[in-house]
């Protein structure tokens, strides 16, 4: 919904953002051996053209290395795609069911369920809890952001059939937030 002084137009909208970008204007930072001729600059002011609202509803934010010609040599280990469709359906299952139970039928999915039904289903244990905290105040999470990282932990409980939301699936949903150059700071 945009709105304006005197208009309000809704558009129809429910999409799955899938983008790419290099990590510098290089394009190589973060590779073994390399220097970037402007120093951490050409990662940071790169990735400052993101702007923070827009990077704020981007939910999993993970690095990919560049692919070596020994990579695509090495066999294919890597599972199938049958079996990950397999559990990410099971994993819906879980949800679907779960918003029936609590009348919450607006959603299917976590990543569509209000914030006050995802704090209700996604409440973590005490460690997780100081966790989130901790994580919060140090990256300076949005409110936004709070109740997205919930959903994030809550999916990934769900992908191991987890009735309960621990501190390894809020620490994994954290580590998805973090963009590269605020980990480079935490290392
Ligand atoms: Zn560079």
């Amino acid at each position: 919904m945009i709105a304006r002084a005197n208009h309000r137009v809704t558009y129809p909208a429910r999409i799955q953002l899938v983008a790419a970008m290099n990590p510098c204007r290089c394009g190589m930072a973060g590779e073994p051996g390399y220097r970037c001729l402007r120093g951490d600059r050409c990662r940071t002011d790169y990735q400052a053209r993101i702007s923070g609202p827009l990077l704020d509803r981007i939910d999993l934010r993970i690095e990919v290395p560049a692919v070596s010609a020994s990579d695509l040599i090495r066999p294919d280990r890597a599972e199938k795609s049958a079996a990950v469709a397999l559990r990410v359906a099971r994993a819906r299952t879980i949800q679907r069911e779960r918003f029936e139970r609590l009348g919450a039928t607006s959603a299917t999915t976590n990543a569509h369920c209000s914030p006050s039904v995802i704090e209700e289903i996604a409440m973590p244990d005490a460690s997780g809890l100081s966790l989130l905290r901790d994580a919060s105040e140090k990256l300076g999470f949005s409110a936004r952001a709070y109740h997205r990282v919930l959903k994030v932990a809550r999916t990934l409980a769900d992908l191991e059939a987890s009735e309960t939301v621990g501190r390894i699936h809020l620490a994994e949903a954290i580590s998805y937030r973090m963009s590269s150059e605020r980990m480079a700071q935490a290392a």
